[in-house]
């Protein structure tokens, strides 16, 4: 059965993967209330402004439902701001700012290297590269204990993931290559027995992402 991948679509660039993800095999929807999270197994949040979109999920109601939901274990893939939203600590930030703390992370906002614009760059993982769109990209200045730094540009941190909770501070579904989103679809797929989501330490069995971009 195609794994139902949401895409939260309040605001900001997610057509582009609901795109990505059902060449991926996913089914997808677009989540804008309460209701439509409730037919999806995994999450995607994308890029745009984490301002706005923490404040529309407030309003929507969204906040505190996929707040439960990841509490629960699903899965969840966050890009550019939508890495933001997962991060525990947002460096200049809005002061009303507000984030789920999926992943033991500092973040800051636009201060990518001193390039705070947009650029493209090839991202170092263990297996090869993968062609990196950055626009006002977030930082990662700190992972936390249990965080797999799965790629680097420059020797800083640009793709990490917890289990099942995957964060890239680009935008993959710009460039052109579904190898990441293929990753994110066999992680939902893979899903683990319930209390053992969010494990630090991948299972056996469990897709490793290298094998998913040797394979792309
Ligand atoms: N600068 C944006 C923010 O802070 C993120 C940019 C993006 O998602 N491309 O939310």
């Amino acid at each position: 059965m195609n794994p139902v991948i949401g895409v939260l679509a309040l605001q900001g660039a997610f057509a582009a993967h609901a795109d990505s993800l059902s060449r991926c095999g996913a089914t997808t929807c677009e989540v804008r209330t309460p209701a439509d999270l409730r037919d999806v197994q995994a999450l995607v949040m994308p890029g745009g402004e984490s301002s706005t979109m923490s404040q529309l999920l407030e309003s929507s109601g969204l906040f505190d439902a996929v707040a439960d939901r990841i509490a629960s274990g699903m899965a969840v893939f966050g890009t550019c701001a939508g890495m933001i939203l997962l991060s525990s600590e947002i460096l200049d930030g809005r002061p009303d700012q507000r984030s789920f703390g999926a992943l033991d992370i500092s973040v800051r906002r636009n201060a990518f290297g001193r390039q705070i614009d947009s650029f493209e760059s090839d991202i170092d993982t263990p297996q090869g590269t993968f062609h990196g769109v950055f626009i006002r990209a977030p930082r990662i200045e700190r992972v936390g204990p249990g965080v797999e730094v799965m790629g680097s540009l420059r020797g800083e941190p640009v793709l990490v993931r917890r289990g099942n909770v995957l964060a890239a501070s680009f935008h993959p579904e710009l460039a052109g290559d579904d190898r990441l989103h293929g990753y994110f679809v066999s992680l939902v797929t893979s899903a683990a027995p319930a209390g053992e989501t969010g494990a630090a330490v991948p299972r056996p069995g469990e897709p490793s992402i290298h094998e998913t971009i040797r394979e792309g």
